[in-house]
């Protein structure tokens, strides 16, 4: 904590702009990232720390106009227990029953979580086959401004997004699905608890009949960033779920992916993993 020269707790989202406009600032939101990261050298902390947990904008679950906003602050343990996620977007909810430990998602943020971009933060994933935007806030040029980003745009590399240093994400916006839509969310970690993922899938799309349309995939975990995967999704758009629409899914899904080796999995291993949840993930929603 000797970096630390200042402390600063705004309560506007004008003042946090001013403050990081100010420059050298590190955010802190649940802290759940950056404490750790702090503590084995991977963040090396600016002489200004930043709490934004007093914003009032950056709170709660809100639904108008057909679109639904998440503000930043909301935790995992929010997630879980809004009737809407559950009921609309039940990747994300299912993201938030596997992650980590009910400590850690009383205060993870999903903001928290999208700016950490590491490419096996769980969120991500069911945000992008929600087709997310971020909602980004600063004052470049002196007055509060505003911009939308598609989340698939906002990742660069693990730890990397597109993010100016004076912004500060303040909601991440969905559209509200149809009701017969589906989505899928799949973890594979190497403990049921508190793990991080050795791959993940999302998967979402609207049943008509025995056929998906708006086909969206995503993996974690098998690239250096989260990724949509365009060509897994062209293999079963439209498509009747048959035996060979899912080997062609998954074929696809082979040439979209670039797991590395790493202490949780070797690349071989990722792909096996890819390979055969997504077909079980297929089967599944073709059956149910
Ligand atoms: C034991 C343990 C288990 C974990 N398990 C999981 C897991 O199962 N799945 C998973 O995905 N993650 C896991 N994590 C990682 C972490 O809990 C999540 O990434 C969490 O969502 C981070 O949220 P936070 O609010 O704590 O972020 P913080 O630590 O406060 O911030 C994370 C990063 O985002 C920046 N930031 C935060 N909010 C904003 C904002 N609004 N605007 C701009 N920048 C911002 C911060 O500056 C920092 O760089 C785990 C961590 C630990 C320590």
């Amino acid at each position: 904590m000797s970096d630390i020269q200042s402390y600063a707790a705004p309560r506007t989202l004008a003042e946090a702009a001013d403050i990081l406009r100010s420059g050298n600032v590190t955010i802190f939101a649940g802290g759940t990232d950056v404490m750790p990261q702090m503590k084995t050298g991977k963040l090396k902390l600016q002489p200004t720390l930043m709490n934004i947990r007093h914003i009032p904008e950056l709170l709660g679950i809100a639904q108008a106009q057909g679109t639904v906003r998440i503000g930043a602050l909301t935790t995992m343990t929010e997630l879980l227990n809004s009737d809407l996620v559950r009921e609309r977007f039940h990747a994300l909810w299912q993201a938030c029953d596997h992650f980590a430990s009910d400590q850690l998602r009383n205060v993870g943020t999903i903001g928290g979580n999208i700016c950490n971009a590491s490419p096996a933060g769980d969120t991500l994933i069911p945000l992008l086959v929600h087709d997310a935007k971020v909602v980004l806030t600063g004052k470049p040029n002196g007055a509060l401004a505003t911009r939308t980003m598609p989340l698939k745009d906002f990742f660069l590399a693990p730890g990397r997004t597109r993010r100016e240093a004076n912004e500060l994400l303040i909601a991440v916006e969905m559209p509200l699905p149809p009701a017969d839509f589906v989505s899928e969310f799949f973890k594979f970690g190497t403990r049921p608890a508190l793990d991080i993922s050795t791959i993940s899938i999302g998967l979402a799309a609207q049943r008509k009949a025995k056929t998906l349309q708006n086909v969206r995939v995503a993996f974690g975990s098998v690239a250096p960033t989260p990724i949509r995967a365009p060509q897994t999704e062209a293999a079963i758009e439209g498509k009747s779920l048959d035996d060979d629409a899912i080997a062609a899914a998954v074929a696809a899904a082979a040439k979209e992916i670039h797991p590395i080796s790493d202490v949780r999995a070797s690349d071989w291993y990722r792909r096996e993993l890819v390979h055969n949840i997504l077909q079980r993930m297929l089967v599944h929603v073709r059956d149910h």
